[in-house]
C-alpha cells in the first residue's frame, strides 16, 4: 500500500485512490468502515474533562468524516478541511467564518444565487454590508475596498453566466490590504484548479456536483489555508452542521472516479459545445474553452481543464412558447437544477433582474447545459429536434425520437 507520506511521488489518479482509507487498519476491507454515533466512550477522566482526542463526541466528528476531510485536505493542498450538508452550507460557513458585524464583503456579481440570497438576507440581517463588483474587474477591484472591508467573495466561473475571474490579480489585492478571499470552486474542483496554490485563503467545493456524480447526495466541502484554518474549524465547531455519515462515505466514493467522469464530461462538452457553436439558432457558446466566454484568456494560463457545464445565448426574436415547446419536450436533456450527474440537464439562465454591478450584454435567451453521461449523438439529435420547435411559433404534438 502507497504510503501516505510518499503519497506526492504518485500520480493524481493513484492519489485518488489511496487517500481517505487505510486497509490496514480497517481487516484488510478496501473500503473504510461506516462510523455512525452520538457517544464516544472514553477511559480517562482527564479526557473527558478536557475533551481530549480527535473525536470526544459525535458533533467533533468520527472516522468517517475523517477520512474524508484528510483525503480533501489532501487533494486542495489546505491546511484542513470541514464538512457541510450541502454546497450551501460551506458557503454560509466560509463567510460566517470571515465576516462580522460592521464589515463590508465584496461579492461577484456573477455568483451562485442562493449566496446573493444569504448575503442579502441573513448576512444583512447581522450587520454585515454586501458589494457586488464585476466579475471581470480584475485588479480595479481595488477601487471598491473599504477600510472595513474583510472579505473577497470570487466564483470562478459565474454561476450560468460562465465568467472567469483573474483570481491571482483579485488575490493579490486582496493581500495588499489584508484581506481575506473565499473561492466556490465547484465547477473546476480541485482536479482542473488549484485554489490554495493559486493564494485563495478559504475554497470551498459542493460535492454534490462531480464529487457525487449520481446526484444522489448533498454535501459541501471547505477548506483553508494554513492562516484561516484555526477560524474554519472553531466556526465548524461552534455549529456542528455536519453531514450523515452514509453521505460522507458516498462523498469518498465518488473521489475515486471523480477524474475519470470529470475527463469524460469535459470531453463531451467540447464536442457538444462546438457543434452548438456552429448551429444558426445560437448566438453565443459561454464555455471557458471558448474564446466568446469572458475570461477565457485567464483560463487558459490558470485552469488544467473544464468541466461538463456550460451556456448558450439564443440568437434574439424566438418566442416563450417556441423555448417551452424546446425544453419541456425533450427526451434526453431534463429541466432540473443541480449539475455533476450522469444525466443531462438544461436549465434557463435569466441573470439580468438579479445583476447590480455588471449588466447582462445579451438580449436573447440563455440556456445552462450540464452535459451528462448518454451518448453525444443522442444529445446532439435532441437539441436539434428542440432547435426546430424553438423556431416553430407553436408546435402541434410532441416530437418522436
Ligand atoms: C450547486 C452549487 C452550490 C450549492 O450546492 P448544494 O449542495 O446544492 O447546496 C454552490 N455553488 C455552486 C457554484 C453550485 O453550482
Amino acid at each position: 500500500m502507497v504510503d501516505l507520506t510518499e503519497l506526492s511521488n504518485f500520480g493524481i489518479t493513484t492519489q485518488l485512490t489511496v487517500i481517505g482509507r487505510n486497509p490496514d487498519e480497517q481487516n484488510g476491507f478496501v473500503n473504510p468502515p461506516l462510523y455512525k454515533g452520538s457517544t464516544i466512550i472514553h477511559k480517562k477522566l482527564d479526557d473527558v474533562e478536557h475533551m481530549k482526542g480527535r473525536f470526544f463526541y459525535g458533533t467533533a466528528g468520527s472516522p468517517t468524516i475523517a477520512n474524508l476531510e484528510d483525503a480533501w485536505t489532501h487533494l486542495t493542498g489546505g491546511a484542513g478541511t470541514v464538512l457541510s450538508p450541502s454546497g450551501l452550507g460551506s458557503i454560509s460557513l466560509a463567510l460566517l467564518t470571515l465576516a462580522k458585524a460592521g464589515d463590508h464583503i465584496l461579492i461577484t456579481d456573477s455568483v451562485y444565487v442562493p449566496t446573493r440570497m444569504l448575503c442579502d438576507g441573513l448576512l444583512a440581517k447581522f450587520g454585515i454590508e454586501t458589494e457586488y463588483y464585476d466579475p471581470s474587474v480584475g485588479e480595479d477591484i481595488k477601487k471598491l475596498i473599504k477600510p472595513n472591508t474583510t472579505v473577497i467573495f470570487l466564483e470562478s466561473p459565474g454561476s450560468g453566466t460562465m465568467e472567469i475571474q483573474d483570481i491571482p490579480a483579485l488575490v493579490s489585492v486582496a493581500k495588499k490590504h489584508g484581506i481575506k478571499t473565499i473561492l466556490d470552486n465547484t465547477w473546476a474542483t480541485p482536479l482542473f484548479f488549484d485554489a490554495h496554490g493559486h493564494g485563495i485563503d478559504i475554497s470551498l467545493e459542493a460535492g454534490t456536483k462531480y464529487l457525487g456524480g449520481h446526484s444522489d447526495l448533498l454535501i459541501g466541502l471547505t477548506s483553508a489555508n494554513e492562516e484561516c484554518w484555526p477560524l474554519l474549524r472553531s466556526t465548524y465547531d461552534a455549529m456542528a452542521m455536519l453531514p450523515g455519515a452514509d453521505d460522507c462515505l458516498l462523498a469518498l466514493r465518488g473521489m475515486r472516479t471523480l477524474h475519470l467522469r470529470l475527463k469524460e464530461a469535459e470531453r463531451k462538452a467540447l464536442d457538444l459545445a462546438a457543434w452548438l457553436e456552429d448551429r444558426d439558432e445560437v448566438e453565443k457558446v459561454l464555455h471557458p474553452a471558448f474564446k466568446d466566454c469572458p475570461g477565457h484568456e485567464y483560463w487558459v494560463r490558470d485552469y488544467k481543464g473544464s468541466s461538463g457545464l456550460f451556456s448558450i445565448v439564443l440568437k434574439d426574436g424566438y418566442t416563450r412558447t417556441g423555448l417551452e415547446n424546446m425544453v419541456e419536450k425533450m427526451k434526453v436533456f431534463h429541466l432540473g437544477f443541480s449539475w455533476g450527474g450522469y444525466e443531462s440537464l438544461i436549465t434557463p439562465v435569466n441573470p439580468a433582474r438579479q445583476r447590480k454591478a455588471a449588466n447582462w450584454p445579451h438580449r436573447g435567451f440563455a440556456l445552462r447545459i450540464q452535459v451528462g453521461l448518454e451518448e453525444l449523438t443522442d444529445l446532439k439529435r435532441d437539441l436539434e429536434l428542440g432547435f426546430e420547435r424553438l423556431a416553430q411559433e407553436i408546435s402541434v404534438a410532441p416530437l418522436q425520437i
